[in-house]
């Protein structure tokens, strides 16, 4: 591809928000390329594997515009009911336990519990078959400049690419961030996140079950069948000393962690681990550059909002581009990217400092918060409309 190729945006990085973007832009005929260092024109759906994400409704609505989300269903499964048990003596008669059920504030379910690879494949196969799209896989971005019209991207195998405006979806570390001199706040939890899926004998019946103990929250989340994934959370040594065991020790470690809540359970994925860490950057746009995803903000996994976010992030941008583009604006000028940071500031920033004490309030064994953490919940299991209150602003976009 030579620095001739016209498209309207550039979208550096292919994981879930990206791929999604490009297919929403696609709608209304807007070109873009998507430059990502996997394969992504030979993804194809095969069986889950890692991890899997918790996606609301929010989500699940955008999901459906990109035409995706009928394929990929079959693979994930309804959160009907949260269970969080605090269990931070490990004893079973001292466990606090309450059901957060859906049903409760008018839902049939809180979200959909999907396989990662599975819907990034559905989302790089669309992507490819359609034409507005352009996948360039195996490449990755090293740089970038711009002028007053536009961006031209360097990628690493000699070629470069020009469109109005850069979209970063390139993760945490996104090099376009950097690159664009994007300043982060940043905070290192010292926990990592063991993630695997499990076979188990019992049914989950829709429940995702989430233990606080003193190492982190383990949390049971439903695929379908009698399979789950595990979101394991330790204190970095500890899920290294985990990470090393022989699978037979390891899964029986899991075996002991689940509680026998459901069954004998075996291992169906190879366990990886994921250190735990939370971003935020300062702003979300640059000259000619847009931030989305976790280029913009990371977050623990508690409360499984990460990609929730992202989509949103992706939702809003496309509709701030397709309806300049309508207008005959440029689509990478000061003002659609200053939409762009000030529609999305608020939702990034409360998702981003209440994930953050919340994380800091379930990890922390000084008995203030913890019992602070014990009496909360407890409170919350009694009083119903504290219980709704709750469930209404988990799900609050
Ligand atoms: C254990 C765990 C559980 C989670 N569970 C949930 C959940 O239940 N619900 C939820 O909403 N969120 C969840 N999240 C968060 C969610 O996984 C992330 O928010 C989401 O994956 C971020 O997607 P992303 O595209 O920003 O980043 P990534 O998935 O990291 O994608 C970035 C892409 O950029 C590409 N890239 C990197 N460098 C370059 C380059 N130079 N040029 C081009 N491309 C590049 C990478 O190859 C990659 O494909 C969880 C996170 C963790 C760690």
């Amino acid at each position: 591809m030579s620095k001739s190729s016209s498209h309207d945006v550039i979208i550096s990085g292919g994981g879930t928000p990206g791929l999604t973007l490009a297919l929403l832009l696609a709608q209304t005929g807007l070109r873009s390329v998507v430059i990502d260092p996997a394969p992504l024109s030979q993804f194809t759906i095969s069986s889950p594997e890692g991890r899997t994400s918790a996606l609301m409704q929010s989500s699940i609505a955008v999901l459906k515009q990109t035409g995706v989300w009928d394929m990929t269903l079959p693979y994930g499964a309804p959160l009907e009911i949260l269970r969080i048990i605090d269990d931070s003596f490990g004893n079973k008669t001292q466990q606090i336990e309450t059901n957060f059920p859906a049903c409760n504030i008018g839902l049939d379910f809180f979200g959909i519990n999907m396989p990662n690879n599975i819907l990034r494949s559905a989302l790089a196969i669309a992507a490819r078959q359609h034409k507005a799209t352009t996948l360039c896989g195996s490449s990755r971005l090293t740089g970038f400049s711009t002028d007053d019209f536009g961006v031209t991207v360097n990628l690493d195998d000699g070629t470069s690419l020009r469109a109005p405006l850069l979209i970063a979806a390139d993760g945490r570390e996104s090099p376009v961030r950097e690159k664009s001199g994007i300043a982060c706040w940043h905070h290192d939890y010292g926990q990592s996140a063991i993630t695997c899926l499990i076979h188990h004998s019992s049914s989950h019946q829709n429940i995702s079950t989430e233990f606080h103990r003193p190492g982190g929250p383990f949390t049971l989340v439903p695929l379908p069948g009698n399979t789950s994934s595990v979101v394991w959370v330790e204190k970095t040594a500890d899920a290294d000393t985990f990470m090393a065991l022989s699978r037979h020790n390891f899964t029986q470690a899991l075996q002991d962690r689940t509680d026998s809540r459901l069954g004998r359970i075996t291992l169906s994925s190879d366990p990886q681990s994921c250190p735990l860490i939370a971003l935020r950057a300062r702003n979300f746009t640059a000259r000619r550059v847009a931030l989305v995803a976790e280029a913009a903000h990371v977050l623990s996994p508690l409360g499984a909002q990460g990609l929730n976010l992202s989509l949103r992030d992706v939702d809003c941008l496309a509709k701030i581009i397709i309806k300049a583009a309508q207008t005959g604006m440029d689509i990478g000028a000061q003002s659609i990217l200053a939409t762009y940071e000030k529609q999305r500031r608020s939702d990034i920033w409360v998702r981003s400092i209440s994930t953050d004490g919340l994380t800091r309030l379930v990890s922390h064994n000084h008995r203030p918060l913890h019992g602070l953490r014990r009496t909360g919940l407890k409170t919350i299991s009694m009083i119903e409309p504290l219980k709704v209150m709750a469930m209404q602003q988990g799900m609050a976009v």
